[in-house]
């Protein structure tokens, strides 16, 4: 449904009535601001935009909305925007303004609302000795990321971000403002936990916090050239690595930016990151291997949880880009040179990153009641992404995901939502038994399909 200027200037007065927070229609000043989402390459045109500032607001959001027929589309930062597409016929839900954060040191647990981003959260626990399971990037935020699973640093240790969820403050389609947890609403809690952003509006979150008091982590770099020899033997030296250690394979195109240190600017590398959880003698005698294969850069080093975010190298800023993602059912060799064929030294390819992450460890342990996508039996994920500054950038990037998609076909795994980033990757994103009880619950709490997520659940027909 599209909604006519008039109706959208009436629907925005409408919201400023029952809102404290701030509303913003196509006519205002700051419409492009307030419509805008990290991944720059998405265009967002909504009916309007709503920023509350409580719970209550969020409650008024999607009454207003319900009410002009409209879909109700929350997002945190826009990380994630790209599968959602244009939001016409929509409210699109800023939650930047709802964040702050608590951490309850006693129980292990960060209370946050739901608009807050990682690096939001990882000083203010780090200070008490304790990190959650966050990812790459400090500005992505906590409930996109653990709603959709949310595959992390420490991943391997201590699972998938969404199982960490204990708790979630929800304004479901009717207007109602449920909490799910354990004992109140647990199913709607086992949906939220992996299922995605389908079943109403998280206002807040309770999180398990983890006692990290340690990390020795890093990245060490080769010439691109030596892609296949660095991905076999990172691929060899995952095959019996104890649990405290995470690592990706990587091939990197580093931009040719003058904000980028010189002796990475403009060139081309073989990457593994890794982080160890325990000291740095425990961390070296785990990566003696790799280091033998003589990295010309090494940046491992003790450091604390917050600096995790600096490990992947991650855009700052907000960019246009496009990028997509698959489970691994394995990586062998086959699966390296078709890799290394299909974006490594010498194809000219247009994508920034290409990785590998190692999966496996505490990630396939959890059990099915735990969670929608708490546990993932695929030992390894892989995500490529490039920027792309013009559509013929656009182009030839997705171009290359099909490329690269297509050649890791015979060892498809399935997908991770946090890392599905194309409409197309929307079909059979869990298995069956998981989908159908999934589209129960969106058909019990949200009939009417109000509710827009990236990765939509839609109720029973
Ligand atoms: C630079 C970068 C680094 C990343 N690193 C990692 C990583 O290490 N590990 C990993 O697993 N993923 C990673 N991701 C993917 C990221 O976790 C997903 O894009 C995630 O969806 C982002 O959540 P968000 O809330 O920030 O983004 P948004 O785009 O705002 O949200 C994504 C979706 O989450 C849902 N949602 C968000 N907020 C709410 C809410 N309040 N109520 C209901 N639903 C909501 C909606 O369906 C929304 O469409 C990364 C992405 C980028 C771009």
């Amino acid at each position: 449904m599209t909604i006519r200027a008039a109706s959208s200037h009436q629907l925005a007065s409408r919201l400023r009535s029952r809102l404290d927070g701030r509303v913003v229609g196509p006519q205002d000043p700051g419409w492009d601001e307030a419509r805008r989402a990290w991944n720059l390459a998405v265009d967002q045109h909504p009916a309007v935009v709503a920023r509350p500032g409580s719970a209550d607001d969020v409650v008024a959001v999607v009454e207003v909305a319900h009410s002009y027929g409209l879909r109700v589309a929350a997002q945190g930062s826009g990380h994630g925007a790209a599968p959602r597409g244009s939001l016409e016929g929509s409210v699109l839900v800023d939650m930047s303004g709802m964040n702050a954060v608590e951490i309850d040191p006693h129980n292990r647990l960060a209370r946050i609302q739901a608009g807050a981003q990682w690096q939001d959260v990882v000083g203010p626990a780090a200070k008490h000795g304790l990190a959650g399971l966050s990812g790459s990037a400090g500005d992505v935020c906590v409930t996109g990321y653990a709603l959709g699973g949310g595959a992390g640093w420490m991943v391997r240790r201590y699972g998938l971000a969404a199982g960490s969820i204990r708790a979630v403050d929800v304004v479901t389609a009717d207007g109602r403002l449920l909490r799910a947890s354990a004992d109140s609403e647990p199913d709607l809690l086992w949906a939220l936990r992996g299922g995605g952003g389908s079943f109403g509006v998280v206002t807040a979150l309770e999180l398990d916090l983890f006692a990290v008091p340690e990390l020795y982590a890093g990245v060490l770099f080769w010439p691109q050239e030596r892609a296949a020899e660095v991905l076999e033997a990172w691929r060899e030296w995952t095959t019996d690595l104890p649990e405290e250690m995470t690592s990706l394979g990587r091939l990197v195109n580093v931009p040719l930016l003058e904000e980028i240190p010189e002796p990475l600017r403009g060139r081309s590398f073989a990457v593994v990151e890794a982080a160890w959880i325990g000291d740095e003698a425990g961390g070296s005698e785990q990566l003696a291997p790799l280091r033998e294969l003589g990295p010309e850069i090494d940046t491992f080093a003790p450091i604390a949880p917050p600096g995790l975010a600096e490990l992947h190298m991650d855009p700052p800023e907000p960019v246009p880009s496009a990028g997509d993602g698959m489970l691994l059912a394995d990586f062998p060799s086959e699966a390296i040179a078709a890799v290394v064929e299909a974006a490594g030294p010498g194809t000219n390819s247009p994508l920034v990153s290409l990785e590998i992450r190692h999966l496996g460890g505490a990630v396939d342990t959890a059990a099915p009641e735990d969670g929608a996508f708490a546990a993932v039996d695929a030992p390894y994920l892989l995500f490529a992404v490039g920027t792309v500054m013009a559509p013929q950038a656009k182009q030839a990037v997705e171009l290359r995901l099909d490329r690269v998609r297509s050649a890791l076909a015979p060892w498809d795994g399935g997908r991770l939502l946090t890392f599905a980033e194309r409409p197309d990757a929307t079909g059979g994103l869990f298995p069956d038994h998981v989908e159908r009880r999934l589209r129960e619950l969106k058909t019990a709490y949200d009939p009417e399909d109000v509710i827009q997520a990236n990765h939509e659940i839609r109720p029973a027909a």
